[in-house]
C-alpha cells in the first residue's frame, strides 16, 4: 500500500552543484504547473480509507523547495490537522541557503523535518556545492538554536568524500544526529562498492539510514513501485532517479491504481539501472 510520496513542488534552484542531476535531466524537467492539492487529496483519502497511522509526504525533488516557500507553506497547512495529528509526517530537504527563522518556527509548529544538504567537510562540499559551506553551517547552527539539537543531514559521497572518508566521519559525529549518505551518480559518481565500503565504515560510527526496502543510492535495497513514489511535472514516477523514464500516469491518479503494478526484479539492484543495461 502507497504510505510514502515525494513532491517535487517547484523544479528550480538557486544553486548550480557540480554533480546534481537536475541539471543533467533539465531536459526532461518542466516548469511545475501539477496541482499538489489533488495529490494532497489522494494522500487524505488513502489515510481514511486504510486507516494508515503515518503517511510520510516528502516535499523534495528537483530543486529547492524553499525557493517557493510560500506555496510549501500554503500545502503544509492543507493538511495541517494531520500534521498536528502525527497523521503526516511531511518533510524537506534543502541547501539551506534560504532558511531563516521565520521558516524554521513554522516548520517546528507542524513537526515538519527538514533535512539539511551538507556533503561533509569544508573542502569537498565547496568543490561540489558552490563554495557555501559557511552559509550552510550557519543556518544548521539557527536550526539548532530554534529546535535544541541539530537536523538530520544529506551528504553525497564522492571521490573526494572516499579519500577524506575519516575525516568526513569526524565531521558529522559532532552533530550526533541522523546523516542520510547517498552515492554520487553521473558523470562524478563513484561505484556501487565503494560506496559500500565506506557507508559501512560510517554506520560503525554514526547513525546512518541504510537498510530496508528503499534505494540503493542509500545503501538499502531498491524499493521500486512497492509504497513510494515520486511526484513532478504533472505525472507520477517510480522514483525521482526515474524522471527520465515514461511516467507511470498522471499526478491526479489514484494510488490504487499505482498499486497494481507489480515489479519483480532482484531488489538488491536498481531498477533502473538493470532496464538500461
Ligand atoms: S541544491 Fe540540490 S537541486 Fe540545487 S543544484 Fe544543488 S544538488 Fe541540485
Ligand atoms: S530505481 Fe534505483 S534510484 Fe530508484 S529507488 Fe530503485 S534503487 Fe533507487
Amino acid at each position: 500500500m502507497v504510505d510514502r510520496i515525494c513532491i517535487s513542488i517547484n523544479n528550480r534552484c538557486n544553486l548550480s552543484c557540480r554533480y546534481c542531476h537536475f541539471y543533467e535531466k533539465k531536459s526532461n524537467i518542466n516548469v511545475n504547473t501539477m496541482d499538489v492539492f489533488k495529490i494532497l487529496d489522494n494522500v487524505i483519502a488513502s489515510i481514511e480509507k486504510n486507516n494508515i497511522s503515518v503517511f510520510k509526504v516528502g516535499f523534495v525533488g528537483n530543486g529547492e523547495p524553499l525557493m517557493d516557500f510560500e506555496l510549501l507553506k500554503s500545502y503544509l497547512l492543507y493538511i495541517a490537522k494531520y500534521l498536528e495529528q502525527g497523521r503526516i509526517a511531511a518533510y524537506t530537504i534543502s541547501n539551506g541557503i534560504l532558511i531563516n527563522k521565520e521558516i524554521l518556527q513554522f516548520f517546528k509548529k507542524y513537526h515538519v523535518n527538514v533535512g539539511f544538504s551538507i556533503d561533509g567537510i569544508e573542502s569537498v562540499h565547496n568543490k561540489y556545492r558552490c563554495g557555501t559551506h559557511a552559509k550552510v553551517m550557519e543556518k544548521i547552527n539557527l536550526y539548532k538554536d530554534i529546535n535544541g539539537k541539530y537536523p538530520s543531514m544529506n551528504c553525497t559521497v564522492g571521490k573526494e568524500t572516499l579519500s577524506n572518508a575519516d575525516e568526513t566521519i569526524e565531521f558529522f559525529k559532532q552533530f550526533n544526529n541522523r546523516i542520510t549518505f547517498s552515492r554520487m551518480i553521473g558523470k562524478y559518481g563513484i561505484s556501487f562498492d565503494d560506496f559500500n565500503v565506506f557507508l559501512k565504515k560510517a554506520t560503525r560510527i554514526l547513525n546512518v539510514r541504510t537498510g530496508g526496502y528503499d534505494c540503493t543510492m542509500y545503501g538499502g535495497m531498491c524499493g521500486a513501485g512497492i509504497n513510494n513514489f515520486f511526484y513532478a511535472n504533472g505525472n507520477v514516477y517510480i522514483c525521482g532517479n526515474c524522471i527520465d523514464m515514461k511516467p507511470l500516469g498522471k499526478s491526479e491518479m489514484p494510488f490504487s491504481q499505482l498499486e497494481r503494478l507489480n515489479l519483480n526484479f532482484d531488489r538488491n539492484y536498481c531498477y533502473k539501472e538493470i532496464l538500461c543495461e
